[in-house]
């Protein structure tokens, strides 16, 4: 006799902070659920598992890390870590990769995930059954396909693997090597070049600072004039407003100005990339806004289906769990979801109000920064779990207000938390 499990089934894909969240969380209603987490790798903690190698992987697919050697966190421990999971107590606040991809495997020993996790196991096609239920082929190694059909999908594959690389005028005439910053990982091949880096967001800045310890002159450019004058090394110079590459290796810009440069660095940021996804379930993507994702989390056309770490200039693991939590309360009915065309206008409110209000282009459709407590407080209420304490704010804050003032030297700072509302530098 055959017995079936009257559980639903839920599947994540990925194995990185995102998908050990989403694990973490639902292993609390395995009463309900039985849990499928898919990882094509080897190993837990996704991007922070650093490699030498660049391209692609043994299957020759991309290889998804996006690290480089000499890579710290721009956020202190403090603050990174799970609520339920501090980092170990003798390491700095500012932490190499290692460090993290050693939490993120203990995280999930601590909290028995792994046992949940269909290793080597790439995801090759999500789509819909006619019943609404959501079919999964898998490839398993080398050794072929494998499917399986679930109630409830969560989808955690990373959103730091897919390089985003802008046109550039005269690039083709270039003679010097191009890399994008997801195949950076180390300055050593630049010694006694000239570099150019394109993109003065947290990679970019951090990139120009390592490659600049080695060359004598280092070009970073920012689309926009800084709002703030970071004390960076002398030998980086800080330009706005590019033009062109003229003739072989030189950089215009706007202002008249140009430098001669042997190599260029696009740290211009990454796409979001569903490869799997089949048509009856795609999202539509346009200029990075994902549609139509209710609370920036819920397909509101097949809110069977969530979508974590969408959400850009975010506290992550903290952020991860809540929209975890917030997933466990849509899926085991503790949350009703709107219907469908009222889910369809709260997106659109939203995305007027960001547009319209705030002023923000549709690029930043997915952008919370200052916008992240609020709506983080909103998903805790509404899945009843305690908020973050304003003490991981106010260090969140205070370290973006440090990093502005003192880019050079802001990681060399150490804090502890007080009490709810409180940190000290220590
Ligand atoms: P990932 O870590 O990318 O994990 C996604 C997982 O999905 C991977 O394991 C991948 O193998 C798997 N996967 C993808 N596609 C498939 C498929 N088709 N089938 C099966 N498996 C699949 N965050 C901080 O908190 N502090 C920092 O200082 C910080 N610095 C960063 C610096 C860099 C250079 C980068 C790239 C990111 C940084 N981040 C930082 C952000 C970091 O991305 C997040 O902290 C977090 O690790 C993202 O987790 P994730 O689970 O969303 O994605």
């Amino acid at each position: 006799m055959r017995v079936t499990s009257l559980k639903k089934k839920l599947a994540v894909i990925g194995a990185g902070a995102g998908g050990l969240a989403v694990l973490q969380v639902f292993s609390k209603h395995l009463e309900i659920f039985e849990l499928t987490c898919f990882e094509q790798s080897d190993k837990v903690g996704g991007t922070w598992n650093y490699t030498e190698k660049v391209g692609l992987n043994d299957l020759g697919r991309p290889l998804h890390s996006s690290m480089y050697r000499n890579m710290k966190t721009n956020l202190p421990k403090e603050v990174m870590a799970f609520q339920d999971y501090p980092f170990p107590p003798h390491l700095s606040s500012f932490l190499r990769h290692s460090d993290v991809a050693s939490y993120l495997s203990d995280y999930a020993e601590f909290h028995q995930l792994k046992k949940y996790i269909k290793f080597h196991s790439f995801v090759k096609s999500v789509g819909k059954e006619d019943d609404g239920r959501i079919k999964i082929v898998w490839e398993v190694g080398k050794s072929g396909d494998e499917e399986d059909i679930f109630d409830y999908l969560v989808i955690c594959n990373g959103h730091y693997t897919t390089p985003y690389t802008p046109d550039l005028r005269g690039l083709e005439n270039f003679k010097g090597d191009v890399i994008h910053s997801h195949n950076y990982r180390k300055p050593d091949q630049y010694k006694a070049r000239s570099v150019l880096v394109l993109g003065a967001g947290p990679s970019g800045v951090d990139i120009a600072d390592d490659i600049a310890s080695v060359t004598e002159n280092t070009v970073l450019l920012s689309h926009r004039k800084p709002n703030f004058n970071p004390k960076m090394r002398p030998n980086i110079s800080l330009v706005s407003e590019m033009t062109e590459i003229i003739g072989s290796n030189r950089v215009q810009l706007a202002n008249g100005d140009t430098y001669e440069v042997d190599s260029i660095v696009f740290c211009t940021g990454y796409r979001y990339n569903f490869p799997f996804l089949e048509e009856n379930v795609k999202l539509r993507i346009t200029n990075e806004r994902l549609y139509p994702l209710y609370k920036h989390l819920v397909d509101a056309r097949n809110p069977n289906i969530i979508y974590l770490g969408i959400t850009k200039t975010v506290l992550p693991f903290p952020h991860f769990h809540i929209q975890a939590s917030f997933a466990a309360a849509v899926f085991t009915n503790q949350i009703t979801l709107p219907c469908e065309d009222d889910m369809l206008a709260d997106i659109e409110n939203d995305y007027k109000w960001r547009t319209e209000e705030l002023g923000f282009s549709e690029k930043r459709a997915h952008y919370l920064h200052q916008l992240q407590w609020a709506y983080n407080d909103d998903l805790c209420e509404l899945a009843s779990i305690p908020r973050l304490p304003s003490s991981v704010s106010n260090l969140y804050l205070g370290v973006h207000q440090a990093r502005t003032q003192d880019l050079q030297h802001y990681k060399e700072k150490n804090y502890r938390i007080v009490d709810e509302h409180t940190f000290v530098e220590v």
